[in-house]
């Protein structure tokens, strides 16, 4: 049970970080769900965090960052570009700014944890939901970090960062206090917000889907 959390979380998965795992060719990117992929190439300093991409006519779009490899410029190559880099808060940030860089695209984060991405060019402020794009909404959720902040897209994809994880004992979605970085009260505070767990509603399958590929990735891995 604490293997999984141990893994996903992002201060304890830099002791087995998944960079150190061979990639095998063919393997990403990964269709989730519709539009939605698992980049892999994970960051060491990412704390071997999973980024997303979403494949989208309005732009295709970088959730956190993996580390800079060819096979990931490849792919957005092939799809017409990357014209949105967004991280959900200091720890997942991986190459993002290197991505940014060779795509000019905009790269976004919260203020409060900007110092992590200093490329970053699109800088949220406040606690107010933002709408990117008619598809896409900026929500922040301060607690876990100060900056941290959710990407809700098509109304069915809520991509959190560290802010919540799946319990699989419960079969729900859980915070943990002892991954909190900034303020557990706010962290409380923002995942109680008025129309969050709406939202976590319509997400939860996809939520579920998610953490299921930290705790498969670590069994398969043979990790205790
Ligand atoms: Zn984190």
């Amino acid at each position: 049970m604490m293997a999984w959390r141990a893994r996903l979380l992002c201060p304890t998965a830099s002791v087995r970080s998944e960079s150190h795992a061979r990639v095998p060719d063919g393997v990403f990117p990964e269709q989730m769900t519709k539009g939605i992929y698992r980049l892999g190439y994970n960051a060491k300093s990412a704390y071997g965090a999973h980024s997303f991409a979403i494949r989208r006519p309005g732009g295709n779009v970088m959730l956190d960052g993996p580390r800079f490899t060819r096979a990931v410029v490849a792919q957005f190559e092939n799809w017409g570009g990357l014209s949105d880099i967004l991280l959900t808060h200091r720890d997942d940030v991986g190459d993002a700014g290197r991505y940014g860089a060779h795509f000019a695209a905009r790269v976004w984060i919260h203020e409060a944890d900007r110092a992590a991405a200093p490329s970053a060019d699109c800088i949220l402020t406040g606690r107010e939901p933002v709408e990117i794009d008619a598809d896409l909404t900026a929500i922040p959720i301060p607690g876990h970090t100060e900056g941290s902040v959710a990407y809700l897209y098509d109304q069915r994809c809520l991509f959190i960062g560290d802010s919540l994880a799946w319990n699989f004992e419960t079969d729900d979605l859980e915070a943990f206090r002892q991954y909190c970085w900034w303020s557990w009260s706010e962290q409380r505070q923002s995942l109680n917000i008025t129309q969050l767990p709406v939202r976590m509603g319509v997400c939860r399958t996809w939520w579920k889907q998610v953490c299921s590929l930290h705790r498969d990735a670590r069994a398969a891995r043979g990790a205790a």
